[in-house]
């Protein structure tokens, strides 16, 4: 018999399947809205100023080679990169309390620091990790590759089209002590709902009192706000208060590195020598799964954070992204609240955070909007903001103006 005939067949990726729609669509108005990567207004993909600059001093280094980095990767960059996660006057950092490794983008943080939780948390029973519903989808498949059982937490009211803050407060409350849960940092995929400041304060006074596990995923540092500091409030304010925590980063958005696949996982320990033990098994994980991580992105963005006029070159380019898509935000609220009178509230557009907008529209406005107006997007109805621009948002707006009514 054939060795593979019991091997069922997977379904495509269904971002991956939206693009290739989308690619397949003649239509000369198309709009795609379903792929989470920045776009200027002409929908190209932007490689940063900076990032040229970085590349062009990097290449003309006579010294450049292509060694192997060492396992947990490049000091120079992974000191930088804690210093932008925690901030320059953590405690953590300058009492040696912070494992950092370098790792393949934000997956392979997500995936490295469940597979440490998964070996060496202390588990009270089950290995679970409580996700918010909704979350990136590929959480769901990262943590159960590792043995780990995903429970869903409240998170997304869509009768307020908010955070669904009462019922989270309770989930956490109730979960057993030690439970591990899932935090995204800022920008929440695929909501774009965070939530303030004064229920993050709540949120680790629950976290405190249960000794809950803070495992918090950044992956739009800046992105979200153009703020790289305001961005990394809730971490660094976690750190503070001393909540147990590890945070996986990734500086695919941020610095347009997507493809170059340039992150770290920080792990906090409460102690200097629990840090080094946490680091020193880090290493030998890593050393099974990767050996050594890439060099070629994590050398840029050591360049970029540790040099003061690069790093500020970075911060305007940054805020121009942010900028842009926020723009964006103003303009479809504009749009569908002054000119199209759309029915419906169309605050949350506006109050949304980050690339994605949870647009409140049902699946089969969403799938209306795709086959009818050729506008691409998942059918919880998220759209990309970054897919939007000057030329294409009119067109978008009278699309999901037809949709709804
Ligand atoms: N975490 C979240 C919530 C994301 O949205 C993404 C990317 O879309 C990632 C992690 C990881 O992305 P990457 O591996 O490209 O850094």
């Amino acid at each position: 018999a054939e060795t593979w005939a019991t091997v069922p067949l997977a379904p495509p990726d269904s971002i991956f399947k939206l693009t290739a729609g989308f690619k397949a669509d003649a239509y000369p108005q198309k709009v795609n809205l379903g792929v989470g990567a920045y776009r200027d207004d002409n929908s190209k993909p932007w490689v940063l100023p900076v990032v040229k600059k970085a590349t062009e001093i990097l290449l003309n280094d006579p010294a450049l080679d292509h060694e192997y980095l060492p396992i947990t990767g490049l000091p120079e960059f992974t000191s930088a990169a804690a210093k932008l996660m925690l901030g320059g006057a953590s405690a953590a950092i300058g009492e040696g309390r912070v494992a950092s490794v370098q790792t393949i983008s934000g997956t392979g943080a997500n995936h490295l620091g469940a597979l440490f939780l998964s070996r060496f948390y202390k588990w009270n029973g089950d290995k679970t990790i409580y996700l918010s519903n909704p979350t990136w989808a590929n959480h769901h498949a990262i943590f159960k590759n590792v043995g780990i059982e995903p429970v869903d937490y409240p998170y997304f009211d869509p009768k307020t089209v908010g955070l669904a803050y009462e019922a989270l407060l309770e989930a956490f409350s109730n979960a057993p002590e030690h439970s591990v849960i899932l935090l995204h940092a800022c920008a929440h995929n695929p909501t774009g709902v965070d939530p303030t400041k004064e229920q993050w304060r709540e949120i680790a006074d629950v976290m405190l009192a249960k000794k809950h596990f803070a495992f918090f995923d950044c992956a739009y540092q800046g992105f979200a706000t153009g703020d790289l500091e305001g961005d990394a409030s809730a971490v660094r304010y976690f750190e503070e208060r001393g909540v147990p925590m590890l945070v996986c980063q990734s500086f695919a958005k941020n610095a347009g590195l997507y493809g170059e696949r340039v992150g770290a996982l920080h792990v906090v320990g409460a102690t200097k020598d629990a840090t080094e033990r946490v680091k020193s098994q880090l290493s030998v994980l890593q050393r099974s799964e990767i050996s050594n991580p890439p060099s070629h992105g994590a050398r840029l963005m050591s360049l970029i954070m540790n040099n003061a006029e690069l790093f500020d070159e970075w911060k305007g380019d940054i805020k121009t992204m942010a900028e842009r898509i926020i723009s964006m935000r103003k303009e479809l609220h504009r749009l569908l609240t002054e000119e199209l009178q759309t029915p419906g509230n169309w605050d949350h557009i506006v109050k949304q955070i980050g690339m994605f907008s949870f647009t409140g529209i049902n699946p089969a406005q969403s799938q209306a909007l795709i086959e009818k107006a050729h506008v691409y997007l998942t059918t919880n109805g998220r759209i990309s903001m970054a897919g939007l621009n000057t030329h294409n948002i009119k067109y978008f707006a009278s699309s999901l103006d037809k949709a709804v009514r």
